[in-house]
């Protein structure tokens, strides 16, 4: 289907089945924001009674700016996420301050809390500007319609679907066409029982027709990052350090290292430890290292776990060491 055609198809869908919300069909821009900022993490039913109310005691974004935050606040009260008020809030002051609404999306995107989504959204429904408002109804419709498996949770992916939305743009009815693309998503392509049976542009959908309907849109799995407690002790005894080599299946194998404990109480080493350094981080890909070192000076040599060598003090330029270890070595004292 060309872009033109999928375009078409979508508008007359929306001309049939577009929702009916207080906000729409409004051209003030005040109003089109305050929808689409309560709608970041709410409920269309929920999201519309909370409109009518903020529109009703802020009528104007000048209404607005004069508020108290504790006002906006109570009657933001239930939605969450409480930023969004507050950014609202600081933003109507910064329209107020600016002489009116900013008409480009450059000037919205300047906006406290406005992202490219909101500017696009607002700058295409308030002043038709051509700009594709793309969030994940977009996403959904577009990777499943033209068979896209770029994750959308990355740069590139990002880029594709901005790019080919943005394509799709027709001339003149940017508004349209985000709203369309916004309730299709919603209504029609949803994510779990998409209504492939009356869709508008089933002829042409590539997830419909190659059965990869609940495999599109990709998302890339983002590792979590872990954290791991390390601590390291530098025993010091007549001029001898222990050393150890690090163990397969971990970081750094086969790099030497002084005694190691993770996750376990720190062992009598018949003397007192001295903390030279806590919480020492450590960047590594999907991993924190959080390091405390210490120093012990024991009188008698101590009885050390299996694995551990005794090196004279000189020679530890001999063993390859992880960056970590040496950062505690740059901090022992003179011998
Ligand atoms: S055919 Fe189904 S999956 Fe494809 S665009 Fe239509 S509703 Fe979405």
């Amino acid at each position: 289907m060309s872009p033109l055609s999928f375009t078409a198809a979508l508008l007359r869908w929306f001309a049939q089945y577009g929702r009916e919300l207080p906000w729409r069909g409004i051209d003030d821009p005040y109003g089109i924001w305050v929808s689409e900022v309560i709608l970041q993490q709410t409920r269309i039913d929920q999201g519309r009674d909370y409109w009518l109310r903020f529109m009703e005691r802020f009528p104007t974004v000048e209404a607005l700016a004069a508020a108290s935050e504790d006002e906006v606040l109570r009657l933001w009260q239930g939605l969450g996420y409480y930023s969004r008020a507050r950014n609202m809030h600081a933003a109507a002051r910064q329209i107020v301050e600016a002489g009116g609404f900013p008409r480009t999306i450059q000037g919205l995107r300047a906006l406290k809390g406005v992202g490219d989504y909101t500017a696009a959204a607002v700058g295409s429904m308030a002043f038709n500007l051509p700009a594709a408002a793309v969030d994940g109804n977009v996403y959904r419709v577009l990777a499943r319609h033209y068979g896209i498996d770029v994750p959308i949770n990355t740069t590139h992916g990002k880029h594709t679907f901005e790019s080919l939305a943005t394509e799709l743009l027709p001339p003149g009815q940017a508004s349209a066409f985000n709203q369309a693309m916004m309730d299709f998503g919603a209504t029609w392509c949803t994510p779990r029982s998409p209504r492939c049976i009356d869709c508008p542009v089933a002829g042409t959908c590539d997830a419909l027709h190659t059965g990869r309907i609940h495999l599109l849109p990709v998302k890339e799995r983002k590792l979590k990052v872990k954290e791991r407690h390390f601590a390291y002790i530098y025993i010091r005894y007549k001029g001898k350090t222990a050393l150890r080599r690090r163990p397969a299946g971990d970081i750094w194998q086969g790099l030497w290292e002084p005694l190691f404990v993770e996750d376990a109480p720190l062992p009598d080493l018949g003397c007192p430890l001295t903390l030279l350094a806590s919480g020492v981080k450590h960047v590594l890909t999907h991993r924190v290292l959080l390091a405390d070192f210490y120093l012990a000076e024991p009188q008698a040599l101590p009885a050390l776990p299996e694995g551990y060598i005794w090196v004279e003090e000189p020679a530890l330029p001999d063993y390859a060491l992880p960056r970590l270890v040496e950062r505690m070595l740059d901090l022992l004292p003179q011998g």
